[in-house]
């Protein structure tokens, strides 16, 4: 009979986080750019006291363990504290992106079974407007004090967070309770159909939060100053309120103020040396340095990811402003951080050049993760950087299915079933270094081959006169498809059709050279930042390209 271990069971909960950072950082600050527009510091010690007047007030509410809380706010304090107090104590924290159209936010808010919404003060015309709509919520909750609040509102039982808080007398421990539990719901942003619900437990969270500080992940530590560009509702800010709290490091939230002037202002001011975002939030911050000539005194490294980072920006961001990228991958149904590109220690003896390509790439894996990548038939293909398939996931922080859903999602490698598809085409080195190709369904499909429309835009970003660029497929009776080559100028920056066309010579096979350029005003972005590559596929469907 095999011998048991005979350790303790500790439940990993979500609780033990905040409790641990209040216990062993508790000075650390907190600083949050209020919807208010002022600056707000507070402590760890006092996030953890304030975390459990929400639990105990969430409580009053009337609310069972498992029910939602759903959220509508920019990062900062008080959505952290919702994020403890409910999870902690045993609800789920329902995050949902604003940006979203009304009719999502419904309907998301409504497929989640919602029962309370709580938003920032930026968002109450907004709520006016849905609450109608939401017959499931039972009680409103606006993220500000008594003198914020709207002296009439059509929001039925409109609450005061802070009067909820300051009821309470913080004399609440925090429950034990099995780690499977629930602890928080994200939705995928829908860019594929309707959003689906990906929900987490404490234990998926609670190890995604400890794999992804490691130093090889996203290397935190209570040195940092951490400021995640990336929103609290988006994938839970990649986890980084829960990493922050496992290594005590001081965080500042930019609350609704993502614009390059303002950011830069808070990096300096609070001495920022770590963050997070998509790459077009870095386009925004690098455009404000670049044209006002200045220079980070404290911002160190940031991880890039949830679309690919162009290595010119990459680049700019190494060689003008000595800050480390790392650039990651993963999605909403991996909580989300799967790989993150950092060099190993063999890899430091190569010349500059080289060691950008893998940087480029998307990376390795975190320990606590598994990926293949495998062909239509379901078998694996060899780690040769040439081979490109569906990249599959499995691991303790992916999902298994989908929130309501009966149907599972998972697929068989070379037999063995239990494997995530990503819905990413990707190749992976002998190293083990991850490179997306392409969303499947972005790729460009010319004469049976395929055309990176990564590639492609990688290679524009690199042009001075490009500010963004996206490459899609557009229907060619020759070739089925060929690839058409989106673009928008920099401000003041001249460039014509043929010279962006020239620039791709020698880059790449001239067979991938897009047919055609469109410049245009401005590209649609999803609500988390993102190219919308099907609005644009949308947009440029009777597109008639010269050489078809
Ligand atoms: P949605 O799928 O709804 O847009 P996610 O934020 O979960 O929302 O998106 C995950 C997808 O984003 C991945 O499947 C992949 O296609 C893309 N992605 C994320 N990180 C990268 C990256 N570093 N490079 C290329 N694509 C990325």
């Amino acid at each position: 009979m095999a011998l048991m271990g005979q350790m303790m069971a500790m439940p990993l909960l979500i609780s033990s986080l905040i409790q641990h950072a209040a216990r062993h950082s508790g000075e650390t600050e907190i600083v949050s750019k209020r919807c208010e527009g002022d600056l707000h510091r507070y402590t760890w010690r006092d996030a953890e006291r304030r975390s459990r007047q929400v639990a105990q007030a969430l409580g009053r509410l009337g609310l069972s363990p498992g029910d939602r809380v759903a959220t509508l706010a920019w990062n900062g304090y008080r959505h952290l504290e919702l994020y403890y107090g409910s999870s902690g104590s045993g609800l789920v924290c329902h995050t949902i992106n604003p940006r979203l159209f009304p009719e999502q936010i419904i309907w998301i808010s409504q497929d989640a079974n919602d029962k309370v919404l709580c938003f920032d003060l930026g968002f109450l015309p907004l709520v006016e407007k849905l609450s109608a709509q939401l017959p499931g919520i039972q009680h409103y909750v606006l993220m500000s004090d008594r003198a914020h609040m709207p002296a009439a509102s059509s929001i039925p039982n409109l609450l005061c967070y802070e009067e909820l808080v300051e009821a309470e007398d913080g004399h609440y421990c925090w429950p034990e309770f099995d780690e499977n539990t629930a602890s928080s719901i994200c939705y995928t942003s829908g860019t594929t159909g309707h959003p689906k619900g990906a929900v987490y437990s404490h234990r998926s969270s609670v190890l995604h939060a400890y794999g992804s500080a490691l130093p090889d992940a996203m290397d935190c530590s209570s040195k940092d100053v951490i400021l995640p560009v990336v929103p609290m509702f988006h994938v839970n800010a990649w986890g980084l309120p829960y990493s922050s709290a496992i290594v005590g490091a001081k965080l500042v939230f930019p609350g609704p103020h993502l614009d390059g002037k303002s950011l830069y202002e808070l990096f300096e001011t609070e001495g920022v040396t770590f963050s997070a975002g998509v790459p077009t939030v870095w386009l925004g911050l690098l455009t404000y340095v670049k044209s006002n000539g200045l220079k980070f005194s404290s911002f160190k490294r940031t991880v890039i990811g949830g679309s690919a980072c162009p290595p010119a920006m990459l680049a700019s961001l190494m060689d003008d402003f000595g800050v480390e990228v790392i650039h990651a991958w993963g999605m909403t149904e991996l909580s989300p951080l799967g790989t993150l590109s950092k060099l190993t220690s063999k890899q430091l003896a190569l010349p500059v050049e080289q060691q950008r390509r893998i940087l480029e790439k998307q990376g390795k894996v975190i320990f606590g993760i598994d990926m293949a990548v495998i062909n239509d038939e379901g078998q694996a293909l060899p780690w040769d950087a040439q081979s490109s398939g569906n990249l599959v996931v499995r691991g303790h922080w992916v999902i298994s299915s989908y929130f309501g859903e009966q149907r599972s999602p998972l697929v068989a490698v070379d037999g063995q079933p239990g494997w995530f598809p990503t819905g990413d085409v990707a190749t992976i080195d002998a190293d083990g270094f991850m490179q997306i190709t392409d969303r499947s369904k972005d790729v460009i499909k010319s004469g049976g081959e395929w055309i990176s429309s990564i590639d492609l835009e990688n290679i524009a970003m690199a042009h001075p006169a490009v500010h963004e660029a996206a490459a899609i497929a557009c229907a060619h009776p020759k070739w089925d498809e060929r690839p058409l080559l989106v673009v928008v100028k920099k401000p003041d920056a001249q460039v014509t059709r043929e010279e962006l066309l020239a620039f791709f010579e020698g880059r790449i096979a001239k067979w991938q050279i897009p047919d055609d350029v469109a410049f245009v005003a401005e590209i649609p972005h999803t609500a988390t930042g993102k190219i919308q590559k099907l609005k644009l596929r949308e947009q440029f469907k009777s597109y008639r390209l010269p050489s078809a």
